[in-house]
């Protein structure tokens, strides 16, 4: 069994759409795909109907943009029903601080002589709701500024980088509350990611475990060997759900592929128990895994 939790398609800041993120799964071999797109589940009709169309085990989710303790955490949200108002409005928060981020970000781009409309921002961004650094860094491209993504993050986008711009994001806390309530399941993504700290440690993975998390991601390319095994022990005491997974981007992010890393099939049916369990304490109408 190949699984794959955590993808992004350009219902966010992914460059293939949901249909043809799907495609993409079953081309590679994957036998389970999430679809995580940042904060909204625009994507999840598109991907189900082509999931449904191919055979292909698909998780309907999202990776949430939350702050604890002043940094930033993305929360992977498994099979909450995407209608519950208290998250709706939470997730409407966390939009509204991406778009009026966006002309903030031009403007210290115009400062630098780079001239990007919002117009510019918007064709990059297909429309989509969770507009993202990575949907300027493709007008960047556009106008032939950088060559990628990554050196518009390296050059301008990046923490500490001159057009960067903080923007809202969730009480982590309240988010798992908020998932839970949804009837849905929490992952923290890529805890240890990027800045490369060894934090949330045992004793606040335990913390969040008791405000309802059911799980972390180990195995994502922003973790190395020693990360991995170091938070692997701690989850595995913790009796939490480890997951591995791509974060793909399409041809948004190298080294991110599909089926870079997987979840095992023993964590993946935990996670989906545990989801199940959420479901029916909920009373809410959540999404079901879409199967063969
Ligand atoms: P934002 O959602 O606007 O805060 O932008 C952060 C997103 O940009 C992350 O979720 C990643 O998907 C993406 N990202 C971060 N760094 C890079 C990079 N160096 N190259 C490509 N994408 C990146
Ligand atoms: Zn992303
Ligand atoms: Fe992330
Ligand atoms: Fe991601």
């Amino acid at each position: 069994m190949r699984i794959d939790l955590h993808t992004h398609s350009r219902a966010s800041d992914g460059t293939q759409s949901p249909e043809e993120l799907v495609r993409a799964a079953v081309t590679v071999g994957l036998d389970v795909l999430a679809i995580t797109d940042h904060d909204t589940s625009a994507g999840w009709a598109e991907a189900e109907r082509t999931a449904r169309e191919l055979g292909l085990e698909l998780v309907r989710g999202m990776e949430i943009s939350t702050k604890h303790h002043g940094r930033g955490v993305h929360l992977l949200a498994y099979l909450p029903d995407p209608t519950y108002p208290p998250l709706l409005t939470e997730l409407a928060r966390v939009l509204d601080g991406r778009r009026s981020r966006v002309p903030v970000m031009l403007d210290r781009l115009r400062g630098m002589d780079i001239e990007i409309t919002d117009e510019d921002v918007r064709r990059a961004s297909g429309g989509t709701a969770a507009t993202g650094r990575p949907h300027v860094a493709d007008a960047l491209v556009a106008l032939g500024r950088v060559t990628d993504r990554s050196e518009a993050f390296d050059r301008y986008l990046g923490a500490g980088r001159p057009a960067h711009v903080d923007r809202y994001a969730a009480p982590l806390v309240d988010t798992i509350r908020l998932v839970r309530e949804a009837g849905g399941v929490s992952v923290i993504a890529h805890p240890w990611g990027r800045s490369g700290r060894h934090w949330p440690g045992a004793a606040e993975l335990a913390a969040l475990k008791d405000e309802g998390l059911s799980g972390v991601e180990v195995d994502h390319q922003d973790h190395d060997t020693d990360s991995r095994r170091l938070l692997r022990s701690i989850a595995r005491d913790l009796d939490l759900v480890v997951t591995g997974s791509s974060d793909h981007h399409g041809t948004g992010k190298i080294d991110h592929d599909l089926g870079v890393n997987t979840t095992s099939a023993a964590d993946y049916e935990r996670l989906l128990e545990l989801a199940a369990a959420a479901s029916a304490r909920s009373g809410r109408q959540t999404p079901q895994v879409v199967r063969p």
